[in-house]
């Protein structure tokens, strides 16, 4: 395939940014790919790692002359990059960012972007539990989606040559208005996020009692759970500090529900847990049909496949 840009800046190389790197070369989508890390340590190992042609020092440095620019850093570092390196952008170039939650970073960004780039907002929903320049892979996008949010306005053909890269790299692409994708994400990832994180913290209080048990005898459910709360602390610190209305609501149904399904169990209504546990049956029958996830037994575990992270 020929590139689609003829220099892409990839601010942050953690796993995204290396994911996107691998894809890219893979794929050859990109004349050149430059990368640019806040640590010394992270350039380091993305120098020794050779997925970019070239590291930069500064995100200024980085950007200059590219025509494509994607912030991966977290949600809460974006304002501060995008006032950085909006005085280096190239006239022409479109900046993108790969945050997990949308209308915060937009609120982080736009005021930053320079008249002539063009700004499209975008999250990939890949991801595994493991962060930085090593975990990249070139597949993780594959059969993925990648939502897009531009701005109102936003210019067409700069839309188009994106969503054409992000293709090109196996993702399937939409677009969405950035309020409707916090919710859509407030249920599908950040909620189940908070509610593993959760679990995992009980269980760590109960160790206090039982000692090495919850280890030891650790089953699918748990295991599962603990697989989610491995997740990356400042990603997802970020992410509740700023998608903290959807969660909230989000939250309360899950209560609500909880509530629901105690009080089932207190009564001894059979019939009630029976009848939720088949419809929720039926959602993951969905998924797997959707091309979202495997119906190996047990997760496929063994087989190194890109996980549904986010
Ligand atoms: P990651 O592996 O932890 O990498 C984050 C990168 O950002 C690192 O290179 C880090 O630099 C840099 N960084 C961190 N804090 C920074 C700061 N304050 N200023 C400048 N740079 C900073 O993270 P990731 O998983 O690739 O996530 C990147 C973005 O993708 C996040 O916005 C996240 O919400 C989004 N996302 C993640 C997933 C997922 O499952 N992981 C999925 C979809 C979208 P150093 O290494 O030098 O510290």
């Amino acid at each position: 395939m020929a590139a689609t840009y003829r220099r892409v800046a990839l601010i942050g190389l953690g796993l995204i940014a290396s994911s996107m790197a691998h894809a890219l070369r893979w794929k050859g989508l990109a004349g050149e790919i430059v990368g640019t890390a806040r640590s010394a340590e992270t350039r380091a190992v993305a120098a020794e790692l050779g997925f970019c042609d070239r590291i930069c020092e500064t995100a200024a440095e980085a950007v200059q002359g590219a025509d494509l620019v994607v912030l991966c850093v977290p949600v809460g570092a974006m304002a501060t990059i995008a006032a950085e390196i909006a005085p280096h952008l190239a006239p022409g170039a479109t900046l993108t960012d790969v945050g997990s939650v949308k209308q915060a970073v937009i609120e982080a960004v736009a005021p930053h972007v320079p008249e002539g780039v063009h700004f499209i907002p975008g999250h990939p929903l890949a991801g595994t539990e493991h962060s930085g320049p090593r975990s990249g892979f070139a597949t993780l996008f594959v059969n993925r989606w990648w939502l897009l949010t531009p701005m109102p306005g936003a210019d067409a053909a700069a839309t188009a040559r994106l969503r054409g890269l992000l293709e090109g790299i196996g993702a399937h692409v939409d677009e969405m208005e950035p309020g409707h994708h916090d919710l859509v994400l407030a249920v599908t990832s950040h909620t189940p996020h908070l509610i593993a994180y959760t679990m995992v913290g009980v269980a760590d209080h109960l160790r206090r009692v039982t000692k090495s048990e919850i280890i030891k005898y650790s089953a699918a459910g748990f295991r599962d759970f603990t697989r989610i709360a491995a997740s990356d602390p400042t990603m997802w610190r970020d992410v509740f500090l700023t998608n903290r209305e959807a969660t909230l609501d989000i939250l309360g149904r899950f209560t609500e529900e909880l509530f629901v399904l105690q009080r089932a169990i207190r009564m001894g209504d059979g019939p009630q847990l029976f009848e939720y546990f088949t419809r929720t049956r039926a959602i993951r029958r969905g998924i797997i049909e959707a091309g979202q996830d495997t119906a190996a037994p047990d997760f496929g575990r063994g087989a190194p496949a890109a996980e549904a992270g986010e």
